[in-house]
C-alpha cells in the first residue's frame, strides 16, 4: 500500500490543472481581446486626431490662401507700387508671416525686403501648392511652410512659422506620436523637419490626408501606449476578467468536489484496485485449529486512508456498484489465496459477504463457480453470508441461483443472526447451512443470563435445524471459553482470536494455533479504523 501516493497525486494533479485551465481561459481569452479592443480604440483616436489636425491646418492654409486670392490683383504691378498694400493686406491675416511675388521663376517682391531683384526662387513645390523650407534669411534655420498661388506665369507665395503647424500636431491628449508629411519631407510635433527615414509607430498608425492641399497627417503610438490604454480605459473590464476566471475557477472546484462525491469516488476506488480484501481468521469451535475465514472489504483511500465497509457498503447496496465490487472482490481474493492454498489449513472456508441484490444478478452463480474454479476440487469452501439488514425476496431466480449454488458446494450463511427483523423468516423461506450468531449474543455472555438463554435458544434452533452455527464477536478469553464449552458452535470469531488483516499477516496467524489465553493478537489494522 506504499504505492497509493501516486495515484493520489495523479488524482489531484488533474483536478488543479483542469481548475487551473477553467480560471486562466476567461483571462486567456478576455486579456487579448481587450488588447484588441484597446488597440483598435487607439486606431480611432489617431484617425479622429488626424482629422482634427488637418481641418485645423487646412484652417492655417485657407488663410494664406485668402490672403494671396485678395492679392492676385497686384500681381503683375511694380513692386515699389504695391509692397504698402501687400504689407497691409498681409497684416490682417493671422498665420502669414510674409510674402513674395514670383515671375517667371525670379523672386521680384518680397514683403521683408520689399522690391527685390536677381533672386531666383530655389524652392520647389509639392503639386505647386506646398512646400517644407527652412528659412536662410528671416530666420535662419527655423522651419516655414510655403504656400503658394499660381497666377499664369506668375505665382504668390505665403510662408507660414512652423509653430502654427507643429502646436497643432500635439493637440493629441495623450502620447500619440503625429508628423506632418509634404512630399518627402516631414515635420514632427516639435516643428523638426527631417527627410525621408520615417519609421511609423507600431500601435493605432492611420495616415490621412487632406482633400484641399497636398500633405498628410500620420499619427500613431509607441507599443507600450496600448498597456497604459488598457489600464487606463479598460480596467473595470480587465477587473471583471479577473473575476470572472476567478469565479470559474471556483465553480469548477466546487464542481469538482461534487463530482467526486461518494457514488463517483467508489467508482474511481474501484477501478484503481483500492477496495482490497481483509481476512478474519475463524477458529473450529474447540479454538483447536483455523477453521477458515471471513472476507471483509476495506477501502484504502488515497486521501482519507482506510476505510470501513460501514461507510461505503450500504451506499454500494444503494446503487449498483456492489455487484462489480463483489466481482472485484472475489477475484482479488482468489488472487491472493490460490497461490498459498497449500498451507491454509484443511478444510478451510472462505465466506463472502453477499448483498441480496447480487443474488438476483444472472451471472451471479457464474461468479462463484468462477471463484471455485481458482482452487483445487475441494479445497475450499465458498460460505455466502446474507445479512438480516436486506430481505431476500424470494423470486423464482433467487431460489433457482441457491439451488445451483448448493450443488456446487457453496453454503449459504445467516449472518448477524438475532438483531433484524427477518432473521425467522430468512430460514422459512431459504435452506440455510450456517447461522452467525451476533455479537450482540456473545459479548458478556458468561455472565449475562438473558444472553446465555438466547444464545441456547439460537443453538438449539440450529441444532433442530441442522445448521452450523458461528459465534461472532468473541473479544475475551472468558467469552471464548465460555463458547467452547457450550459445545454446538462450530466456529469462533472475534478480535479475541484476529483481527481482519491483510494476506501476509493471515499466512502467519494461520501458521500458529488460534490463542487459548487472553491475549488479543497484535495483527492489527491500521489505527485510523
Ligand atoms: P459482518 O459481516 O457482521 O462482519 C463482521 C464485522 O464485525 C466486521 O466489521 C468485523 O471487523 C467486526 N468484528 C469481528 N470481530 C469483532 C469483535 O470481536 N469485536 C467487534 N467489535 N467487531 C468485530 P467490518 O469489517 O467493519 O464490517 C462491517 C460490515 O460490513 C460487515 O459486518 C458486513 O455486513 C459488511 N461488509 C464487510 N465487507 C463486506 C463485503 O465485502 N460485502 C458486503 N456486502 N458487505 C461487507
Ligand atoms: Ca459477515
Ligand atoms: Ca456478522
Amino acid at each position: 500500500m506504499g504505492d497509493t501516493n501516486i495515484p493520489r497525486s495523479r488524482y489531484y494533479l488533474k483536478q488543479i490543472l483542469i481548475v487551473v485551465l477553467v480560471t486562466c481561459a476567461p483571462i486567456g481569452l478576455g486579456f487579448p481581446l481587450a488588447f484588441w479592443a484597446a488597440r483598435n480604440a487607439l486606431e480611432t483616436l489617431s484617425r479622429e486626431h488626424n482629422d482634427e489636425v488637418i481641418n485645423r491646418v487646412d484652417a492655417v492654409f485657407d488663410d494664406a490662401d485668402g490672403v494671396m486670392s485678395s492679392a492676385v490683383d497686384l500681381v503683375g504691378d511694380k513692386c515699389e507700387q504695391i509692397i504698402d498694400e501687400l504689407r497691409r493686406r498681409m497684416a490682417a491675416t493671422t498665420f502669414v508671416r510674409s510674402m513674395q511675388f514670383i515671375d517667371h521663376g525670379n523672386i521680384y517682391c518680397w514683403t521683408v525686403t520689399g522690391p527685390v531683384t536677381d533672386m531666383p526662387l530655389a524652392r520647389s513645390f509639392v503639386d505647386g501648392r506646398l512646400g517644407l523650407f527652412i528659412s536662410r534669411i528671416v530666420s535662419p534655420g527655423k522651419p516655414l511652410l510655403g504656400v503658394r498661388l499660381a497666377v499664369g506665369e506668375r505665382s504668390i507665395i505665403s510662408y507660414i512659422d512652423e509653430l502654427h503647424v507643429s502646436r497643432l500636431l500635439a493637440l493629441g491628449e495623450i502620447s500619440e506620436q503625429s508628423i506632418l508629411v509634404i512630399g518627402t519631407k516631414w515635420m514632427d510635433e516639435d516643428g523638426e523637419v527631417h527627410e525621408g527615414g520615417f519609421t511609423p509607430p507600431s500601435v493605432g498608425f492611420v495616415e490621412t490626408s487632406s482633400s484641399k492641399f497636398p500633405y498628410t497627417i500620420k499619427t500613431g503610438f509607441a507599443a507600450d501606449a496600448v498597456w497604459t490604454y488598457l489600464w487606463g480605459h479598460f480596467w473595470p473590464l480587465l477587473a471583471f476578467i479577473v473575476c470572472l476566471g476567478a469565479a470559474a475557477g471556483y465553480g469548477t472546484h466546487r464542481l469538482l468536489i461534487q463530482a467526486r462525491s461518494l457514488r463517483a469516488e467508489l467508482r474511481r476506488g474501484l477501478q484503481n484496485g483500492e477496495l482490497l480484501p481483509f481476512y478474519q481468521p475463524l477458529a473450529s469451535g474447540d479454538a483447536s485449529r483455523w477453521a477458515g475465514v471471513e472476507v471483509l472489504v476495506r477501502w484504502q483511500h488515497p486521501l482519507e486512508g482506510l476505510l470501513s465497509p460501514n461507510v461505503f457498503i450500504p451506499f454500494m447496496e444503494r446503487t449498483d456498484l456492489i455487484v462489480p465490487m463483489t466481482v472485484n472482490l472475489l477475484e482479488s481474493v482468489a488472487k491472493e489465496l490460490s497461490p498459498v492454498i497449500g498451507s491454509l489449513p484443511k478444510p478451510f472456508h472462505v465466506g463472502v459477504n453477499i448483498s441480496t441484490t447480487h443474488l438476483a444478478d444472472p451471472y451471479f452463480v457464474d461468479h462463484c463457480r468462477r471463484f471455485l474454479s481458482c482452487f483445487p476440487k475441494s479445497s475450499v469452501t465458498l460460505f455466502l453470508e446474507f445479512t438480516e439488514r436486506e430481505e431476500i425476496v424470494a423470486t423464482s431466480l433467487t431460489r433457482e441461483h441457491l439451488r445451483q449454488l448448493r450443488a456446487l458446494g457453496v453454503r449459504l450463511a445467516l449472518d448477524d443472526f438475532g438483531v433484524g427483523y427477518s432473521g425467522l423468516r430468512f430460514l422459512m423461506e431459504f435452506e440455510t447451512d450456517v447461522l452467525k450468531i451476533d455479537r450482540a449474543f456473545v459479548t458478556g455472555v458468561p455472565t449475562n443470563r438473558r444472553a446465555r438463554y438466547i444464545l441456547d435458544s439460537i443453538l438449539d434452533l440450529a441444532g433442530k435445524l441442522k445448521m452450523d452455527t458461528v459465534a461472532e464477536g468473541i473479544e475475551t478469553s472468558s467469552e471464548a471459553d465460555y463458547l467452547k464449552a457450550r459445545k454446538g458452535i462450530d466456529y469462533l470469531q472475534g478480535y479475541f482470536f484476529a483481527r481482519p488483516m491483510r494476506v501476509n499477516d493471515l499466512l502467519l496467524v494461520l501458521a500458529s494455533p488460534p490463542p487459548s489465553t487472553e491475549c488479543p493478537l497484535e495483527h492489527s489494522e491500521a489505527s485510523s479504523m
